[in-house]
């Protein structure tokens, strides 16, 4: 049996970057007062339809649906901030505080061309901030993604960011779009022919060859701004500037979504090729009101985990592991039993031990102890236990000392423990 393509497992020996990474990241947003919420991997295929957009290649290409066997459609998750606004509004959480912010992570479902960077499971690292309309949070979270990076010790990144406007600007930037592909229409690839009616915005999205040609020299949305998203915009770059945040403008930035608003920003990487974004967020000031909640101002981010994690392994990020306490060679039944306990027992009070039970030799033993690069071995031999004197071997100075059963245990932790 083997995995479905696009699916993987992530192996133990693979695993410390991924809890590296989550220990920085959730101790971050604790501390500028994020609280972390699980939703749920399957919702009504309706939501994401309705917030992320009918006419995104996410929603018309990409997402895994199937029928309910009691009719209706579900769909597995693939992004996080539709199923975080749904509980905002199904919580009434804006009735007693509409200020929220929230983080979470998860895996996500979307039915892509596998390739490096790219499966269709993959994990999400999400921050969501509710209630706040203020350009500061926007720089906030910009600021807070460019900290968690440097604690990471990541290099090679750039912010891009952009303002997408409003709907207030939208109409003016649609009507200039508009006039602009009017000449370029043979170009555009069929997708984009169809959808330059219904959603003119997603074709600046489209990676066809023909269509990025077609906008060579496109209007970008960030020079039809109306008065407000244009100071927004500026105390936002102007923040980030005074704080020393590294970022471009970049016009051409779209994002894959329909819900963005003002800010929208991707952070990418010259690491990993053509999969070069390793987050994206920004403002979607809209959305709550649109799935049936009152109008809240909301705004939010999504780390690509898979690609962070394979960046930090091509930088060579090391995440230094604790070496084991101590390790138990227990030979024979009679201290094989006695090993169990005292194990269970060291563990138990915060010492990391380990047993090997499968009466293996010595000499075996001492390997496997290298190999788990234990601090010290216990050696509890038919001789040792009949004369009641254990070996302790310290394994970085292998110095040996020699101690009694009767007061094993707290004798253990003080040793080891000092
Ligand atoms: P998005 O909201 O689509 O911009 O996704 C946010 C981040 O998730 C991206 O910047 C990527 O790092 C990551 N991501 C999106 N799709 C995939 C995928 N199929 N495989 C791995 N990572 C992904």
């Amino acid at each position: 049996m083997q995995t479905i393509r696009g699916f993987r497992d992530i192996l133990p020996e693979h695993i410390s970057l991924w809890q590296r990474v989550e220990q920085e990241a959730f101790s971050l947003f604790e501390s500028f007062g994020f609280k972390e919420i699980r939703i749920p991997v399957l919702e009504k295929t309706d939501l994401f339809a309705r917030s992320i957009g009918e006419t995104t290649d996410i929603v018309e290409k990409e997402m895994y649906t199937f029928p309910d066997r009691k009719g209706g459609h579900l769909t597995l998750r693939p992004e996080a901030t539709a199923s975080i606004c749904r509980s905002y509004i199904q919580h009434k959480m804006y009735a007693t505080d509409p200020l929220r912010k929230f983080y979470m992570t998860g895996p996500m479902f979307r039915r892509e061309r596998p390739q490096k960077g790219r499966y269709r499971q993959f994990y999400q690292i999400d921050a969501e901030v509710f209630g706040i309309e203020s350009a500061y949070i926007d720089a906030e979270l910009i600021f807070l993604l460019n900290e968690l990076f440097k604690r990471l010790g990541l290099t090679g990144l750039t912010a891009h960011i952009n303002s997408l406007g409003c709907p207030e600007c939208r109409p003016s930037f649609q009507r200039a779009l508009l006039d602009f592909l009017g000449e370029r229409k043979e170009l555009l690839c069929e997708n984009c022919t169809r959808r330059i009616q219904k959603n003119p915005l997603r074709i600046l999205d489209c990676k066809v060859e023909s269509c990025q040609q077609a906008l060579q020299g496109a209007p970008a949305t960030i020079d039809h701004l109306c008065p407000a998203c244009a100071d927004h915009f500026d105390i936002v770059t102007t923040t980030l500037k005074k704080q020393g945040v590294e970022f471009m403008v970049d016009k051409s930035l779209v994002r894959g979504l329909d819900y963005y608003t003002r800010t929208a920003w991707e952070i990418k990487t010259t690491t990993l090729g053509a999969q070069s974004a390793v987050a994206g967020g920004g403002r979607y000031d809209g959305l709550v009101q649109e799935l049936g909640g009152p109008a809240t101002p909301a705004i939010g981010f999504a780390i690509g985990f898979d690609r962070l994690v394979e960046v930090m392994a091509q930088l060579e990020i090391e995440t230094p592991k604790p070496p084991l306490d101590l390790f138990i060679i227990a030979l024979g039944a009679a201290a094989l039993e006695q090993a169990y306990h005292w194990s269970c027992e060291l563990n138990q009070r915060g010492l990391r031990t380990e047993v090997d039970f499968r009466g293996k030799s010595l000499k075996s033993l001492m390997k496997r102890a290298n190999k788990l690069n234990a601090a010290h071995v216990l050696i509890a031999g038919e001789n040792e236990l009949k004369e009641n004197q254990l070996i302790l071997r310290n394994m970085e100075t292998k110095d040996q000392s020699s101690l009694s059963m009767d007061n094993l245990v707290p004798e253990l932790i003080n040793i080891l423990k000092s």
